[in-house]
């Protein structure tokens, strides 16, 4: 089995950042992180987004809040970042907690500066064919490693694992958009082994620890494994990779479409202050 790693994407997008920054003349963006409270998934996040826009000599911001903090206060607070013209583009660590009004705060952010495609109007362009918003960046990160490693789309196969809003749905687009044939499974859908089965590739966005096998996927498939699980006090994903054996290519995890996404989101901040410069 051929192992896909995120870090080779990576690379490549690091490439058409450097050479996107020449159109910057000098000026740096800046990513705005929002964050309330203190999930330590989101912290390791942001950790590895910092890394990462350090390494691309890219600025970050963080913009912390107290869990306890009202939603009046939060969208007040939250619209003067939006309004604040050194942050080039916004990540907004969700879910928000349950008594913030997560609706308002989504139709406050600007599309432009919406780099993690959570705004309607982005998410709209996804659906809609439309490559000059921001698609979500995980979803995206997906594309770019079947991309990067040469995989054809057109004609193929696509089963994808998972419907949400941020991996699964707009994966399905992004791949459609790329004249695949998709099939998007969930949590009701009958017979999963044998539609997973009949896929050329199959995205899996489930967060189940090592729950897709050899019983899921056909020979010869390609496997891009999003999730991110612990189990066994390990970071794992959602495909028991080590147990697989009918996979032609998959992706690791850790190193696979996580080391990615962060790429994917720096090369948005940078897209972002471009069009800002030039409107
Ligand atoms: P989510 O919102 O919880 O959605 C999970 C989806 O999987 C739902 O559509 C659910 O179906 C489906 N599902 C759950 N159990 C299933 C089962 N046993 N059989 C079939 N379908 C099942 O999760 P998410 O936000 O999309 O994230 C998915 C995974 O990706 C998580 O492990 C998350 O940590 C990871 N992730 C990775 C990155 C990255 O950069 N690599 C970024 C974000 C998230 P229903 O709709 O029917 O409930």
């Amino acid at each position: 089995m051929i192992l896909l790693y995120g870090a080779d994407t990576a690379e490549k997008i690091k490439t058409e950042i450097s050479e996107m920054l020449s159109e910057l003349n000098g000026y740096i963006p800046t990513l705005g992180i929002v964050r309330i409270g203190s999930n330590p998934a989101d912290i390791s996040y942001e950790k590895g987004a910092i890394k990462k826009m350090e390494s691309l000599s890219l600025n970050t911001k963080v913009f912390e809040f107290e869990e306890n903090i009202s939603s009046k206060d939060f969208l007040s607070e939250f619209k003067k970042i939006n309004e604040d013209n050194e942050i080039d583009g916004i990540l907004l660590f969700r879910p928000l907690p349950e008594h913030i009004d997560e609706k308002q705060v989504i139709e406050a952010l600007y599309e432009k500066k919406d780099l993690d495609g959570i705004s309607y109007k982005n998410i709209a362009k996804v659906f809609a064919g439309d490559e000059s918003g921001f698609a979500p960046c995980t979803a995206k990160a997906v594309l770019k490693i079947i991309e990067s490693n040469n995989i054809e789309l057109e004609g193929k196969n696509v089963v994808v694992l998972g419907r949400s809003m941020v991996i699964g749905k707009p994966v399905a687009m992004l791949a459609i958009k790329k004249n695949a044939t998709i099939t998007i499974c969930h949590s009701k859908t009958k017979n999963l082994k044998e539609v997973c089965k009949k896929a050329d590739i199959l995205i899996v966005a489930i967060g189940r620890a090592k729950m897709i096998n050899d019983e899921y996927i056909g020979e010869n498939a390609i496997v891009i494994d999003v999730g991110i699980n612990f189990a066994e006090g390990k970071l794992c994903g959602d495909v028991d990779l080590e147990n697989v054996k009918n996979a032609y290519m998959a992706t690791p995890v850790p190193k696979g479409v996580g080391a990615v996404t962060t790429s994917v989101l720096a090369e948005h901040l940078v897209r972002a202050a471009i069009e800002k410069r030039m409107n």
